[in-house]
Protein backbone atom coordinates (compact mmCIF):
# COMPACT_ATOMS: atom_id res chain seq x y z
CA UNK A 1 0.00 0.00 0.00
CA UNK A 2 1.61 3.67 -1.23
CA UNK A 3 0.94 6.66 1.47
CA UNK A 4 -1.53 8.04 -0.77
CA UNK A 5 -3.59 4.31 -0.81
CA UNK A 6 -4.36 5.72 2.52
CA UNK A 7 -6.42 8.67 1.78
CA UNK A 8 -9.76 8.80 0.88
CA UNK A 9 -10.81 12.21 -1.03
CA UNK A 10 -14.74 13.64 -0.72
CA UNK A 11 -15.87 16.11 -3.44
CA UNK A 12 -18.70 18.37 -2.90
CA UNK A 13 -20.17 21.47 -4.51
CA UNK A 14 -20.73 24.45 -2.06
CA UNK A 15 -20.33 28.03 -1.74
CA UNK A 16 -19.54 28.20 -5.30
CA UNK A 17 -16.70 26.17 -5.11
CA UNK A 18 -15.77 22.59 -5.29
CA UNK A 19 -14.80 21.71 -1.97
CA UNK A 20 -12.55 18.89 -1.03
CA UNK A 21 -12.50 16.56 1.95
CA UNK A 22 -9.33 13.77 2.17
CA UNK A 23 -9.44 11.57 5.39
CA UNK A 24 -7.21 8.51 6.27
CA UNK A 25 -10.35 6.56 6.58
CA UNK A 26 -13.31 5.39 4.50
CA UNK A 27 -15.98 6.97 6.25
CA UNK A 28 -18.87 8.37 3.81
CA UNK A 29 -20.70 9.08 7.21
CA UNK A 30 -18.48 11.77 8.30
CA UNK A 31 -17.56 13.25 4.93
CA UNK A 32 -21.38 14.05 5.01
CA UNK A 33 -21.55 15.23 8.12
CA UNK A 34 -18.67 18.11 7.18
CA UNK A 35 -20.54 18.84 4.19
CA UNK A 36 -23.68 19.22 6.32
CA UNK A 37 -21.97 21.65 8.32
CA UNK A 38 -20.32 23.29 5.64
CA UNK A 39 -23.93 23.77 4.24
CA UNK A 40 -25.24 25.06 7.35
CA UNK A 41 -22.72 27.79 7.36
CA UNK A 42 -23.07 28.83 3.92
CA UNK A 43 -26.69 29.40 4.60
CA UNK A 44 -26.03 31.77 7.67
CA UNK A 45 -23.22 33.86 5.64
CA UNK A 46 -24.34 33.92 2.55
CA UNK A 47 -25.04 37.30 0.46
CA UNK A 48 -25.87 35.62 -2.65
CA UNK A 49 -29.18 34.20 -1.96
CA UNK A 50 -31.89 35.76 -0.22
CA UNK A 51 -32.30 34.12 2.73
CA UNK A 52 -29.33 34.31 5.52
CA UNK A 53 -28.66 36.03 9.11
CA UNK A 54 -26.32 38.32 6.85
CA UNK A 55 -29.18 39.05 4.06
CA UNK A 56 -31.91 39.68 7.37
CA UNK A 57 -29.28 42.67 8.73
CA UNK A 58 -28.86 43.98 4.98
CA UNK A 59 -32.39 44.02 4.09
CA UNK A 60 -33.01 45.95 7.54
CA UNK A 61 -30.27 48.54 6.91
CA UNK A 62 -31.41 51.88 8.02
CA UNK A 63 -34.87 50.44 9.86
CA UNK A 64 -33.90 47.54 12.25
CA UNK A 65 -31.18 46.34 14.60
CA UNK A 66 -31.43 42.32 13.69
CA UNK A 67 -30.44 40.01 16.80
CA UNK A 68 -28.51 37.19 15.50
CA UNK A 69 -27.05 34.10 16.76
CA UNK A 70 -23.40 34.08 19.24
CA UNK A 71 -21.26 33.21 16.63
CA UNK A 72 -22.95 35.05 13.90
CA UNK A 73 -22.21 38.38 16.38
CA UNK A 74 -18.56 37.14 17.15
CA UNK A 75 -17.78 36.78 13.40
CA UNK A 76 -19.20 40.44 12.66
CA UNK A 77 -17.71 42.14 15.50
CA UNK A 78 -14.59 40.64 14.50
CA UNK A 79 -15.28 41.89 11.10
CA UNK A 80 -16.12 45.33 12.11
CA UNK A 81 -12.75 45.41 14.30
CA UNK A 82 -10.51 44.31 11.74
CA UNK A 83 -12.19 47.13 9.09
CA UNK A 84 -11.56 50.00 11.34
CA UNK A 85 -7.92 49.59 12.01
CA UNK A 86 -6.23 52.67 10.64
CA UNK A 87 -5.55 52.69 6.90
CA UNK A 88 -7.66 49.27 6.95
CA UNK A 89 -7.97 47.12 3.21
CA UNK A 90 -10.51 44.96 4.69
CA UNK A 91 -13.88 46.28 4.84
CA UNK A 92 -16.80 44.22 5.39
CA UNK A 93 -19.35 46.74 4.58
CA UNK A 94 -18.17 47.22 0.80
CA UNK A 95 -21.15 45.17 -0.04
CA UNK A 96 -22.81 47.84 -2.37
CA UNK A 97 -19.52 48.11 -4.36
CA UNK A 98 -19.59 44.47 -4.93
CA UNK A 99 -23.40 44.33 -5.90
CA UNK A 100 -22.42 47.51 -8.31
CA UNK A 101 -19.14 45.80 -10.30
CA UNK A 102 -20.86 41.95 -10.04
CA UNK A 103 -16.79 40.87 -11.07
CA UNK A 104 -16.99 37.03 -11.30
CA UNK A 105 -20.97 36.91 -11.95
CA UNK A 106 -22.40 37.86 -15.08
CA UNK A 107 -23.91 41.72 -15.72
CA UNK A 108 -20.24 42.98 -14.33
CA UNK A 109 -19.19 46.41 -15.37
CA UNK A 110 -17.11 49.45 -14.23
CA UNK A 111 -19.58 52.16 -12.41
CA UNK A 112 -18.93 55.56 -13.55
CA UNK A 113 -17.01 57.70 -10.58
CA UNK A 114 -20.04 59.60 -9.74
CA UNK A 115 -21.79 56.38 -8.65
CA UNK A 116 -18.50 54.75 -6.93
CA UNK A 117 -18.86 58.10 -4.73
CA UNK A 118 -22.64 57.50 -3.64
CA UNK A 119 -21.77 54.01 -3.19
CA UNK A 120 -18.17 54.75 -1.15
CA UNK A 121 -20.59 56.82 1.30
CA UNK A 122 -22.57 53.56 2.42
CA UNK A 123 -19.08 51.64 3.29
CA UNK A 124 -18.20 53.11 6.53
CA UNK A 125 -17.60 50.00 8.99
CA UNK A 126 -18.41 52.82 11.96
CA UNK A 127 -21.49 53.12 10.89
CA UNK A 128 -22.37 49.48 11.95
CA UNK A 129 -23.56 49.57 15.58
CA UNK A 130 -23.22 46.11 17.42
CA UNK A 131 -25.10 46.08 20.94
CA UNK A 132 -23.68 43.34 23.00
CA UNK A 133 -26.76 42.98 25.23
CA UNK A 134 -29.36 42.09 22.43
CA UNK A 135 -26.79 40.61 20.12
CA UNK A 136 -28.34 42.66 17.53
CA UNK A 137 -26.70 44.47 14.50
CA UNK A 138 -27.83 48.08 12.89
CA UNK A 139 -26.93 49.37 9.74
CA UNK A 140 -27.37 52.92 10.14
CA UNK A 141 -27.83 53.83 6.62
CA UNK A 142 -30.53 52.41 4.20
CA UNK A 143 -28.60 50.67 1.59
CA UNK A 144 -25.28 49.71 3.70
CA UNK A 145 -24.62 46.10 3.15
CA UNK A 146 -22.59 43.25 4.67
CA UNK A 147 -20.47 41.47 2.62
CA UNK A 148 -18.16 38.51 4.84
CA UNK A 149 -16.76 37.11 1.58
CA UNK A 150 -13.11 37.71 2.62
CA UNK A 151 -13.62 36.32 5.96
CA UNK A 152 -16.36 33.81 6.15
CA UNK A 153 -14.47 30.71 3.85
CA UNK A 154 -11.67 31.29 6.67
CA UNK A 155 -13.98 31.01 9.94
CA UNK A 156 -16.24 27.78 8.38
CA UNK A 157 -12.48 26.07 7.45
CA UNK A 158 -11.48 25.89 11.51
CA UNK A 159 -15.16 25.39 11.47
CA UNK A 160 -14.65 22.32 10.33
CA UNK A 161 -11.54 21.59 11.15
CA UNK A 162 -12.79 22.03 15.09
CA UNK A 163 -15.88 19.41 14.39
CA UNK A 164 -12.93 16.95 13.07
CA UNK A 165 -11.71 16.55 16.02
CA UNK A 166 -14.40 16.74 18.30
CA UNK A 167 -14.70 13.72 16.14
CA UNK A 168 -11.28 12.28 16.92
CA UNK A 169 -10.15 12.65 13.94
CA UNK A 170 -6.12 13.29 13.83
CA UNK A 171 -4.98 13.70 9.93
CA UNK A 172 -7.35 15.45 7.51
CA UNK A 173 -7.66 18.44 5.28
CA UNK A 174 -10.39 20.36 3.97
CA UNK A 175 -9.88 22.52 0.75
CA UNK A 176 -12.58 25.14 0.35
CA UNK A 177 -11.74 26.50 -2.73
CA UNK A 178 -8.65 29.22 -1.77
CA UNK A 179 -8.72 28.22 2.28
CA UNK A 180 -7.07 24.81 3.44
CA UNK A 181 -6.86 23.82 6.54
CA UNK A 182 -4.85 20.66 7.83
CA UNK A 183 -5.05 18.31 10.89
CA UNK A 184 -1.78 16.05 11.38
CA UNK A 185 0.67 15.71 8.73
CA UNK A 186 -1.32 13.77 5.96
CA UNK A 187 0.11 10.65 3.91
CA UNK A 188 4.05 11.87 3.73
CA UNK A 189 4.83 13.39 6.53
CA UNK A 190 3.69 16.77 5.53
CA UNK A 191 0.08 18.04 3.63
CA UNK A 192 1.61 18.99 -0.14
CA UNK A 193 0.02 22.47 -0.83
CA UNK A 194 0.12 23.65 -4.66
CA UNK A 195 0.39 27.55 -5.42
CA UNK A 196 -1.11 28.31 -8.40
CA UNK A 197 0.12 29.84 -11.48
CA UNK A 198 -1.20 32.99 -11.92
CA UNK A 199 -3.71 33.43 -14.86
CA UNK A 200 -2.71 29.58 -15.64
CA UNK A 201 -5.04 26.62 -15.90
CA UNK A 202 -5.69 25.71 -12.52
CA UNK A 203 -3.55 22.40 -12.40
CA UNK A 204 -0.22 24.45 -13.49
CA UNK A 205 1.75 25.07 -10.16
CA UNK A 206 4.77 27.36 -9.33
CA UNK A 207 5.40 25.71 -5.97
CA UNK A 208 4.32 23.51 -3.62
CA UNK A 209 3.99 24.37 0.25
CA UNK A 210 4.21 21.80 2.72
CA UNK A 211 2.41 22.18 6.15
CA UNK A 212 1.38 20.20 9.30
CA UNK A 213 -1.08 20.98 10.72
CA UNK A 214 -1.29 24.51 9.67
CA UNK A 215 -3.85 26.37 7.19
CA UNK A 216 -2.70 27.72 4.25
CA UNK A 217 -5.11 30.46 2.33
CA UNK A 218 -4.48 31.94 -1.20
CA UNK A 219 -6.08 35.00 -2.50
CA UNK A 220 -5.18 35.72 -5.62
CA UNK A 221 -6.52 38.61 -8.52
CA UNK A 222 -6.72 35.62 -10.94
CA UNK A 223 -9.11 34.57 -9.12
CA UNK A 224 -12.29 35.89 -10.18
CA UNK A 225 -11.75 39.26 -12.72
CA UNK A 226 -12.92 40.52 -16.21
CA UNK A 227 -10.81 42.25 -18.73
CA UNK A 228 -12.02 45.15 -20.36
CA UNK A 229 -9.12 47.53 -23.06
CA UNK A 230 -6.10 45.75 -21.69
CA UNK A 231 -6.97 45.69 -17.59
CA UNK A 232 -7.64 43.46 -15.52
CA UNK A 233 -10.52 44.01 -12.94
CA UNK A 234 -10.53 41.88 -9.83
CA UNK A 235 -12.19 41.33 -7.03
CA UNK A 236 -10.78 42.60 -4.46
CA UNK A 237 -11.42 46.18 -4.01
CA UNK A 238 -10.16 49.33 -2.56
CA UNK A 239 -12.34 50.51 0.25
CA UNK A 240 -10.89 53.86 -0.45
CA UNK A 241 -11.45 54.33 -4.46
CA UNK A 242 -13.97 51.87 -4.79
CA UNK A 243 -12.12 50.53 -7.32
CA UNK A 244 -10.37 46.70 -7.28
CA UNK A 245 -6.86 47.35 -5.72
CA UNK A 246 -4.50 48.23 -7.96
CA UNK A 247 -0.10 47.51 -6.62
CA UNK A 248 2.65 44.68 -7.87
CA UNK A 249 1.02 41.53 -6.31
CA UNK A 250 -1.00 38.96 -7.97
CA UNK A 251 -1.87 36.82 -4.95
CA UNK A 252 -0.92 36.29 -1.28
CA UNK A 253 -0.47 33.26 0.81
CA UNK A 254 -0.63 32.83 4.28
CA UNK A 255 0.50 30.17 6.44
CA UNK A 256 -1.34 30.13 10.18
CA UNK A 257 -2.34 28.08 13.00
CA UNK A 258 -6.15 29.81 11.82
CA UNK A 259 -7.41 30.01 8.81
CA UNK A 260 -9.88 32.61 9.83
CA UNK A 261 -6.35 34.73 10.08
CA UNK A 262 -5.49 33.45 6.74
CA UNK A 263 -8.47 34.81 5.05
CA UNK A 264 -8.34 38.52 7.01
CA UNK A 265 -4.29 38.88 6.14
CA UNK A 266 -4.66 37.98 2.78
CA UNK A 267 -6.78 41.07 2.18
CA UNK A 268 -5.00 43.22 4.84
CA UNK A 269 -1.43 42.46 2.88
CA UNK A 270 -3.40 42.36 -0.35
CA UNK A 271 -3.75 46.56 0.33
CA UNK A 272 -0.09 46.96 1.70
CA UNK A 273 1.84 45.44 -0.59
CA UNK A 274 5.49 43.60 -0.81
CA UNK A 275 7.50 45.93 1.18
CA UNK A 276 5.20 47.34 4.05
CA UNK A 277 3.70 43.50 4.20
CA UNK A 278 7.10 42.31 5.01
CA UNK A 279 8.01 45.13 7.51
CA UNK A 280 4.67 44.69 9.47
CA UNK A 281 4.81 40.68 10.02
CA UNK A 282 8.31 40.70 11.75
CA UNK A 283 5.94 41.80 14.95
CA UNK A 284 3.37 39.00 14.11
CA UNK A 285 5.70 35.63 14.02
CA UNK A 286 2.08 33.71 13.63
CA UNK A 287 1.54 34.85 10.70
CA UNK A 288 3.66 33.88 7.80
CA UNK A 289 3.20 35.05 3.47
CA UNK A 290 3.94 34.16 0.33
CA UNK A 291 3.56 36.92 -1.91
CA UNK A 292 3.83 36.65 -6.23
CA UNK A 293 4.22 39.72 -7.89
CA UNK A 294 3.43 40.58 -11.60
CA UNK A 295 7.61 41.01 -12.06
CA UNK A 296 7.73 37.03 -11.32
CA UNK A 297 8.85 36.92 -8.23
CA UNK A 298 7.59 34.46 -5.25
CA UNK A 299 8.59 36.59 -1.98
CA UNK A 300 8.25 34.56 1.65
CA UNK A 301 8.49 36.65 5.14
CA UNK A 302 9.71 33.39 6.97
CA UNK A 303 9.50 29.78 6.87
CA UNK A 304 9.01 28.87 10.59
CA UNK A 305 5.61 27.30 9.97
CA UNK A 306 6.00 25.53 6.80
CA UNK A 307 8.43 24.59 3.57
CA UNK A 308 8.03 26.16 0.05
CA UNK A 309 9.66 23.81 -3.04
CA UNK A 310 9.84 25.92 -6.58
CA UNK A 311 8.53 24.28 -9.36
CA UNK A 312 8.85 26.92 -12.04
CA UNK A 313 11.98 28.45 -13.22
CA UNK A 314 10.64 31.40 -14.40
CA UNK A 315 9.35 32.79 -11.01
CA UNK A 316 12.39 33.88 -8.78
CA UNK A 317 12.44 33.05 -5.07
CA UNK A 318 13.27 35.74 -2.16
CA UNK A 319 13.50 34.82 1.43
P1 LIG B 1 -11.49 34.64 -2.39
O1 LIG B 1 -11.25 33.59 -1.36
O2 LIG B 1 -12.70 34.43 -3.20
O3 LIG B 1 -10.28 35.08 -3.14
P2 LIG B 1 -11.14 36.81 -0.58
O4 LIG B 1 -10.98 36.15 0.74
O5 LIG B 1 -9.95 37.38 -1.23
O6 LIG B 1 -11.94 35.86 -1.53
O7 LIG B 1 -12.25 37.93 -0.47
C1 LIG B 1 -12.78 38.51 -1.65
C2 LIG B 1 -14.25 38.74 -1.47
O8 LIG B 1 -14.45 39.61 -0.35
C3 LIG B 1 -14.88 39.46 -2.64
O9 LIG B 1 -15.43 38.56 -3.54
C4 LIG B 1 -15.93 40.35 -1.99
O10 LIG B 1 -17.10 39.62 -1.71
C5 LIG B 1 -15.29 40.71 -0.68
N1 LIG B 1 -14.40 41.89 -0.75
C6 LIG B 1 -13.90 42.54 -1.84
N2 LIG B 1 -13.07 43.53 -1.49
C7 LIG B 1 -13.04 43.53 -0.12
C8 LIG B 1 -12.36 44.32 0.85
N3 LIG B 1 -11.55 45.31 0.51
N4 LIG B 1 -12.59 44.02 2.16
C9 LIG B 1 -13.39 43.02 2.53
N5 LIG B 1 -14.06 42.24 1.66
C10 LIG B 1 -13.88 42.47 0.36
MG1 LIG C 1 -9.97 36.69 2.52
MG1 LIG D 1 -10.98 33.85 0.70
Amino acid sequence: MTPDDRVYAYSAVLMGSPILLKLFEHNESLASGVFRLIKHQENTFTVNRPHSDIMAINHAAGRDPVTVSPPVFELIRRAKAISCLPDSSFNFTIGPLVKRWKIGFSGHSIPAAQDLQTLLALTNPEDVILDEQTRSVFLQQAGMEIDLGAIAKGYIADVVRDYLREQQVENALINLGGNVQTLGAGADGAWAIGLKKPFSEPDTLIGVINVIGKSVVTSGIYERYFELEGHCYHHILDPKTGYPLDNELLSVTIISEDSIDGDIWTTLLYGMGVEKSLAYLKQIPHIEAIFVTRDGQIVLSSQRQFTFTPLDDSYRVTI
